[in-house]
């Protein structure tokens, strides 16, 4: 990880945006944190503070009824403060505890708007992976910064609080010397300049020791990634299954996975260390400091400057002082330590999309007459220095066919990627009914596609949601729907009719599906959004030729008078199709029907039909 220095001013404005952005995720959370700080420092003060006014009454022999009300306020009022602050702070806890769920699920918001081409990219991934795994593995990031601001808050005050009582007591040492105010002056000074530099020390040690801490914390992030890869995407995985039984991997992937373990649990140790260290020191100087109070506050108290019923209030308020500020100062190490992913996690959200979007409404047509046109378009992918399609030219007619056809890797699904503006051409246009599609509201022009990916994926949701991609739907038409693409008899078979889950990941009572009834899911999904134009684009690679030519014909009898887009490598699967596009390399080489392009002995589309023609005779 390239390492950044984050200036203080912007260090402060990253930890200010990432924690109101935290608190603004989860509902009413700042009100909650406001009254919790305020109820744990009168809390915290309160005993100090009503046990001094008791003894000091006794000594000074107050009357019966105020003394009964000093018991009453340290004992009732103690218990009810108590109690609010217990309530509050589980109040505070439970709210907090989405404070990784709900920035993580902003953060998977982000990743479903942004742009498609950040999805195809490795960078993007692996960023959102390292926010992932700080904050999987110690919290860090904005959730960590939710832990760590409030208490900063909360300690602050309370040090406002300690110093106001130590300002009082410093204006009472000159009653304690009076007449003698240098004397008071330099017993005060050396007094405060002892505390000053156990302060220091303290802080010294406490920032090393913080900074070594974080250090570990941030060596574990790769160690997390690793760990996270070999479990849940290699050992785990079934398709990684079969290899690892093959080349027999267990031995090379257990030894890896050791070794990483170590070194995981080298960082935690050392973590350990450097925590036990710090607490020795620590402890040395807190003593240190008690004792330089008490001698304080005896002298001040054998001088009648305060009260003895005092004692404990003053003393309580400085060794707290102590206490706060050194807690502050971890909690600010922490906190600038942790800068850098709180920023991670707000660049993120901050990738900007580049795709312009246009505002033009798309026309809408009963007749469903739209002409698309590629006109000259090359394309090469972000950071790819080839071009993946060459001056690329077509033109065609909606309620037409289309099929694509050509070698793997010739530039079919790009082609299918521009035309949904998933990415923009790199050079030349597209157009739709003669202007370019970049002009069009991008929702609006969107709507006119439905297709189906070689990749598609059908979530474990009920069926009839998986279909109408939404909660509230047109019951008989997606029935109608799962009929046409033959569905109906699972549908019968389904205990819960749309409403049964598909699968059994997250439900019991989930049915799993075959992957061909999967892909007539996935079917069925992109006929029932009733769009202009449908497209397969190789859903059904897995099958065996003639089974895919079978679902592409059935497929041209459904869609009826929408523009239908065929993608294959299978040159048999498109041949009913009356227009056929060989693309190779990423140029259009030929056009026609199956019988114009086959006379052709030069063309590749007789070439490719000769040396595929063994798969589909062999049943033909
Ligand atoms: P086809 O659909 O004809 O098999 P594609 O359009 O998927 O071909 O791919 C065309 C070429 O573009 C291939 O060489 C492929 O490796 C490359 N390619 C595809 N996606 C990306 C991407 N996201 N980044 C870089 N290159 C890509």
């Amino acid at each position: 990880m390239k390492e950044e220095k984050i200036r203080l001013g912007d260090a402060f404005k990253i930890n200010l945006r990432g924690l109101l952005l935290v608190y603004s995720l989860i509902p009413g959370n700042l009100f909650m944190t406001g009254l919790y700080i305020l109820t744990d420092v009168v809390y915290s003060y309160w005993d100090y503070f009503f046990l001094a006014k008791f003894v000091n009454d006794v000594i000074l022999g107050s009357s019966r009824e105020v003394l009964v009300w000093d018991v009453i306020l340290v004992t009732i009022g103690q218990t009810l403060i108590s109690y609010l602050f217990n309530v509050l702070q589980k109040v505070w806890f439970y709210s907090g505890s989405n404070s990784w769920e709900l920035p993580n699920a902003h953060l998977n918001e982000k990743m479903m708007s942004m742009d498609y081409e950040y999805m195809e990219s490795e960078t993007i991934h692996n960023r959102r992976r390292d926010i992932d795994a700080m904050a999987r593995h110690s919290g860090g990031g904005v959730c960590k910064l939710f832990w760590l601001a409030t208490p900063i808050v909360e300690k602050m005050i309370q040090m406002l609080v300690a110093f106001g009582y130590t300002a009082y007591l410093v204006s009472r040492s000159f009653v304690a010397f009076s007449g003698e105010p240098l004397k008071a002056a330099a017993f005060v000074g050396a007094f405060f300049l002892a505390f000053a530099a156990l302060l220091l020390l303290s802080m010294k040690k406490n920032k090393v020791a913080a900074e070594r801490i974080y250090q570990y914390e941030e060596a574990n992030v790769p160690n997390d990634r690793q760990y996270e890869f070999y479990t849940t995407e290699y050992m785990e995985k079934e398709e990684c299954g079969k290899t690892i039984r093959m080349f027999r991997q267990q031995n090379l992937l257990s030894t890896h996975f050791k070794k990483l373990l170590e070194a995981i649990h080298g960082n935690i140790d050392g973590m350990g260390k450097e925590n036990q260290k710090r607490n020795v020191w620590v402890g040395a100087v807190e003593a240190l400091v008690s004792g330089l109070v008490y001698f304080l506050l005896a002298v001040m108290a054998s001088k009648g400057a305060i009260l003895v019923g005092s004692i404990c209030l003053y003393a309580g308020c400085m060794t707290n002082f102590l206490y706060h500020f050194r807690f502050c100062l971890e909690q600010c190490v922490e906190l600038s330590a942790n800068t850098k992913y709180v920023k991670m996690y707000l660049d993120f959200l901050d990738i900007p999309n580049k795709k312009y979007e246009g505002t033009l409404p798309v026309e809408k047509r009963d007749d469903d007459q739209f002409t698309i046109e590629f006109r000259h378009v090359s394309f090469r992918y972000p950071g790819s220095d080839r071009d993946v399609l060459k001056d690329f030219s077509i033109k065609f007619q909606i309620g037409e066919r289309l099929a694509v056809v050509g070698k793997n890797g010739s530039g079919k699904t790009t082609f299918i990627k521009l035309l949904c503006r998933l990415y923009d051409p790199t050079e030349g246009e597209i157009l739709l009914n003669g202007i370019d599609i970049r002009k069009y509201d991008y929702g609006e022009y969107l709507s006119l596609f439905s297709v189906v990916f070689q990749d598609f994926k059908i979530p474990a949701l009920p069926l009839g949601e998986n279909v109408a991609v939404s909660r509230e739907y047109d019951a008989s038409r997606v029935k109608s729907v799962l009929e046409r693409v033959g569905l109906g008899e699972l549908l019968r078979k389904m205990p819960d009719g749309l409403d049964t889950p598909l699968y059994t990941d997250f439900d019991k009572n989930g049915v799993d599906i075959s992957g061909g009834e999967a892909q007539k899911v996935a079917i069925a999904r992109a006929l029932y959004h009733d769009t202009s134009f449908v497209i397969l684009d190789e859903p059904t690679a897995a099958l065996d030729p003639l089974a895919e030519y079978e679902i592409y014909s059935h497929f041209d009898d459904l869609v009826g008078t929408k523009t239908a887009v065929y993608i294959s490598h299978r040159l048999s699967s498109c041949q009913f199709c009356n227009d056929i596009l060989v693309i190779d390399e990423g140029k259009a080489v030929q056009r026609g029907n199956h019988e114009e392009l086959v006379k052709d002995r030069e063309g590749l589309y007789y070439m490719l039909w000769n040396t595929q023609a063994q798969y589909y005779q062999t049943e033909g």
